[in-house]
Order: C-alpha cells, then sequence, then structure tokens
C-alpha cells in the first residue's frame, strides 16, 4: 500500500513540475515575444479575426498575431519559436486573407502572420519584348496586382476566379480557373519565391536555385516555408472580353465540348462550367447582365425543373482588333460545339471586370448578408475517364434537387502541371476541378440548407467517389488523420514527409492542416 501511495504522491509532483514547466515556457514566450527587434508589432488582444475564416466553421484563437514589415519580422519570430524548441508548443501559422475553408490559417494558441502588413517588396516590374515578371510581397492580393500590371498593358497568366486572395495563400494550393487549361495554374507560372523556412531561415529559391524547397512551396499547403516573395510571370495584357455562356442538356456532350476546346489548337482565352440544378427563369436572370443570341427563342427556354450545364467562355480582345474578325473566330469555335441552339448569351466588358467578376457578387451578397455564411465548399480533381461516371451519380442522385450555391466543372490539362511540385493531382493527362460552391443557412438547423446536410452530401459525395475507386483528388484538401493524408499524398507522401524534416523539422508552421504534429 505503501509503495503505492508513493507511487501515487511521485506521479501527482512529477505532473505539477510539467504543468508549472509548460506555464513557464508560456508566460517566458508571452514575455520574451513583445522584447523581439522587429519593425511591425505583435497584438495580443482584439485578434478575433485570426480566428475565423470563409468556412466560417472552424475559430481557434492564436496566443498572438504578428503583423510584420519586413522578411526578418518574420524569420526573427519564427527562428524565436524554433529556439525555444517542442517544449512551447508553440506553432506559426501565415495568414492570407483568410479565405480558407477549414481554419487551414489558423494556428490554436500558437501565432499567426498577418501577411498582408507585409508589403516589402514594393511591386517591382521587369519587362521584354512580350513577356515581363513582377516581385511581389507573398501577402500581397492578386487584385492589386493586376491593377498594377495593368498599367504597363501587362497581366498575370494564371489566375483564381475570386481575386482578393493573397499570392501565398494560392500558391500554397495551386491557384486554379478558366486559364489553367492553357498556362497552368498559378504555381506553373512563378519563377521565384523568398521563403521563410521552419527554423527561420530566409533563402530564395527557383528551378535553378534550392529546387526542392521551391518546388516543395508550390502546392506545399504552407508547410515548408512562409512565402514572403514571388516572381510572377506576365503576359501583355487585353483591354476587353467578349463573355459566352451557353447551355447543355446532356452531361457528355457537354464535357465532350469542353475537352474538345482545351485540346484544340485554336480557342478561347478562359474555359470554365457550371451546373446548374433546378433554376427558374435561369434565362431571364442571365438578361441583367448578357444578351441573347435569340431573343424569341431565349424566351422560350424554360429552366425549371431541369438539370443543366453551362458552358462559359472568354475571349480577350483590343478595340483597335478587327471587329469582325473576333466576330468570325468566335463563331467559328462555337459552330464546332453541340450546344442547345437557343440559350447562347453574350456579353462584352473590360478585362479587370472580368477577372474581378466574383466580386462584383461579393458586394450584392454582402449588402445581403449573405456573404459571411458557414461554407461547407468541397473541390475535388477528377480523372476525366470517370468524369462521367461521376456526374451520373452527383449529378443525377446525390445532388438531383438542388446544389445550394454554384457547381463548377471544367477540364484542365496535366501536362501544364510540374510533377515536381507539392500539389497533388489525378494521374490523367486530363482532369476536371469539380467545386461544390455550397452556403449554409446559418439559421437553420435541420433543412436542406442546413451546414449538417450540406456536410453530409459532402460525405455522400466523398464516399461514393472512394467506393467506385474513382481515383478523385481533393483541391483545398481536408482530413482529420494521417492515414488519411498519407492516402491523398500516394506515392508523394515520403517525398512530402522528407521535406517537412529538411524544412520544417519541429512541425511549426502551418498546424491549421493538421498534417503534422509540432515535434513528432
Ligand atoms: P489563407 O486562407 O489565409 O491561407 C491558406 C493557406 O495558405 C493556409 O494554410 C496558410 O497558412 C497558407 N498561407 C497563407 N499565406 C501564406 C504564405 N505567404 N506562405 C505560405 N503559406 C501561406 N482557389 C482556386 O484555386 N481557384 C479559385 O477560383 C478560387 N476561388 C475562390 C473564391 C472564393 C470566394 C474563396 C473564398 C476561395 C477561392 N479559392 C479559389 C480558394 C483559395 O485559393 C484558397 O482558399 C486560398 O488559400 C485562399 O487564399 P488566402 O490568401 O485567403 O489564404
Amino acid at each position: 500500500l505503501s509503495f503505492f501511495i508513493r507511487s501515487i504522491s511521485f506521479t501527482i509532483m512529477l505532473l505539477s513540475f510539467l504543468a508549472i514547466q509548460l506555464n513557464l515556457c508560456f508566460s517566458n514566450t508571452q514575455f520574451s515575444l513583445p522584447d523581439l527587434r522587429i519593425d511591425g508589432h505583435f497584438t495580443f488582444t482584439n485578434n478575433e479575426f485570426a480566428a475565423k475564416d470563409y468556412g466560417n466553421q472552424f475559430q481557434f484563437l492564436p496566443f498572438a498575431v504578428l503583423h510584420p514589415e519586413s522578411v526578418s519580422d518574420i524569420s526573427a519570430t519564427v527562428s524565436h519559436v524554433w529556439d525555444l524548441g517542442v517544449g512551447s508548443g508553440l506553432t506559426v501559422a501565415a495568414r492570407g486573407h483568410g479565405h480558407s475553408i477549414q481554419g487551414q490559417a489558423q494556428a490554436h494558441r500558437g501565432i499567426v502572420v498577418n501577411m498582408e502588413s507585409l508589403k516589402k517588396p514594393k511591386m517591382e516590374f521587369e519587362f521584354g519584348f512580350d513577356f515581363g515578371y513582377v516581385d511581389v510581397s507573398g501577402g500581397e492580393l492578386w487584385i492589386n496586382i493586376l491593377k498594377e500590371s495593368l498599367k504597363f498593358g501587362f497581366a498575370p497568366k494564371s489566375w483564381t476566379d475570386y481575386l482578393h486572395l493573397t499570392v501565398g495563400g494560392t500558391l500554397s494550393n495551386a491557384g486554379i480557373s478558366g486559364q489553367a487549361f492553357r498556362h497552368g495554374p498559378q504555381i506553373s507560372n512563378v519563377q521565384q519565391l523568398e521563403v521563410v523556412t521552419g527554423k527561420g531561415e530566409v533563402v530564395t529559391c527557383s528551378e535553378e536555385k534550392n529546387a526542392d524547397l521551391f518546388n516543395g512551396v508550390l502546392g506545399g499547403l504552407g508547410q515548408f516555408g512562409i512565402i514572403t516573395r514571388a516572381r510572377i510571370l506576365l503576359e501583355p495584357a487585353a483591354e476587353m472580353v467578349k463573355w459566352i455562356r451557353v447551355l447543355y442538356s446532356d452531361f457528355s456532350t457537354f464535357t465532350r465540348d469542353q475537352e474538345r476546346l482545351i485540346s484544340a489548337k485554336k480557342s478561347f482565352d478562359y474555359i470554365e462550367g457550371l451546373v446548374i440544378i433546378n433554376r427558374t427563369g435561369l434565362l431571364n436572370n442571365w438578361r441583367s447582365s448578357f444578351n441573347p443570341k435569340d431573343d424569341d427563342e431565349a424566351s422560350q427556354f424554360k429552366s425549371e425543373g431541369k438539370t443543366l450545364f453551362c458552358l462559359e467562355l472568354a475571349k480577350y480582345f483590343n478595340p483597335s482588333d478587327n471587329a469582325g474578325e473576333i466576330y468570325e473566330e468566335i463563331e467559328s469555335m462555337l459552330s464546332e460545339l453541340r450546344y442547345i441552339p437557343s440559350t447562347v448569351f453574350m456579353t462584352e466588358v473590360t478585362y479587370i471586370e472580368f477577372l474581378d467578376r466574383v466580386h462584383t457578387a461579393e458586394i450584392k451578397l454582402q449588402a445581403k448578408g449573405l456573404w459571411d455564411v458557414p461554407h461547407p465548399w468541397l473541390n475535388l480533381l477528377v480523372p476525366s475517364s470517370k468524369i462521367q461516371r461521376f456526374g451520373d451519380e452527383v449529378f443525377g442522385k446525390i445532388l438531383a434537387d438542388t446544389s445550394n450555391g454554384p457547381v463548377l466543372v471544367y477540364p484542365v490539362n496535366k501536362s501544364k502541371w510540374s510533377n515536381r511540385s507539392s500539389a497533388v493531382i489525378p494521374d490523367e493527362d486530363i482532369f476536371y476541378l469539380v467545386a461544390f460552391l455550397s452556403q449554409a443557412n446559418p439559421l437553420s438547423t435541420k433543412g436542406k440548407d442546413s451546414l449538417q446536410h450540406l456536410l453530409s452530401q459532402n460525405k455522400k459525395i466523398l464516399d461514393f467517389c472512394k467506393e467506385a475507386h474513382l481515383g478523385v483528388k481533393q483541391y483545398l484538401p481536408h482530413f482529420h488523420t494521417q492515414d488519411e493524408w498519407r492516402a491523398h499524398f500516394g506515392q508523394t507522401w515520403e517525398t512530402f514527409q522528407r521535406r517537412k524534416m529538411a524544412y520544417d523539422p519541429l512541425a511549426i508552421l502551418a498546424p491549421g492542416h493538421r498534417i503534422f504534429q509540432k515535434g513528432i
């Protein structure tokens, strides 16, 4: 009995000692962080913004937020956490514009780096005859890069649909939009990076120099370093855009036409697609911003009760171009397609209006209080050979009545993706981005618009993909266990793990993905 009592007392003593050490560690950190010599500053209160994201489902409050003014601020902070070692339990998450869905840019009781305060370097442009590049801060918003580069008549080649996202945020994933079939994702259009690794080192990297880190960081979910500067490739920009929409009722005709367009030598500059389920007065709504080619026929078209597939296309042009020639070119490309003839709609907008189109929608949703609701988004990359099977089940059965938000479907060419980057993609020459961009009604608990219902719908889709062995990969991935992460990476898991050991061995960075735990 006395041995038992002594063991218990010893255990209690040990636990108290550990608790005191842990406490000391936290308070040491708390007091030593403000002592770090930095150009920017830390905040320890009013940091609720750093515990939120666009998904509106996960809220983890950080212990501190760094508002850096220089790369050395970030390096000093990460070095400090590195020096504290495993025991501090502190992690560091770079936060871009906080438009993640599942808390990926959050750090529970850790340090969040508010990348948007990093304004250095100022954008620096370099141009040749028909090419250029710009050096930007990792915390820069793409919309600002567009506005600045247009002053020189240039623009980045590859985009996301929404431009109020940071360079570091999209390069940590891939950055995909309707230009990706031709130029590849944004990670294929970066020449050089400056990165702060998990040891606090500042490293410049490219395909020629420190290539392993460069490739690791691109699509690397923030696991190997914080991107503080990026060199983005530019091309001469057009001034205007012809923006076209046509409808299909048959999924296989729709995807065949999409694939034909992304494989053609001469094609549109932007190719995307949408699934539209049981929408009343669809074409009538389009009229507020698009013109029907045939007004009478379009007004007789009924969309309610149907699942339709909208092909969305854009052709860039300049006002000085021959209008007749542009029209002929578009007509000739459209004549190859097999959409429903009465559903051709077209409009003409400036290049910047076209690229910033989702922001226009955002302003309307903000006004109605519908922007800051939960967004249980699911993004999948589906191999072309399986897209029909996927469509039959998902659009034919799982989402037969409604979608609760846009559903995007469009193909891209694998040849435009580097196989050295960390991005995980299906093993097929053509694969589709299928994005379920749902929004939940925060007041609904059981309805079809409730968060619960939408999450269970996502699960049904994921379960089907797994059971049917479709070879689908998640884009903007989210998993609960390391085994699931391992399965997601497949053959590239070893490389991913090796890079983690090389550049962030204490697992300090980007804890919100829950891939690695600090110290393991
Ligand atoms: P955050 O959410 O702040 O961060 C995302 C991840 O990147 C986190 O893990 C974070 O730690 C890490 N990170 C952030 N900055 C850095 C950095 N400097 N260095 C290293 N890691 C960093 N994606 C597409 O590909 N195509 C689209 O068309 C598209 N449209 C979207 C539209 C909307 C309305 C929204 C909300 C998202 C969209 N996305 C799209 C997804 C978007 O690209 C990602 O969610 C992206 O990560 C968001 O960028 P952010 O700046 O908000 O990053």
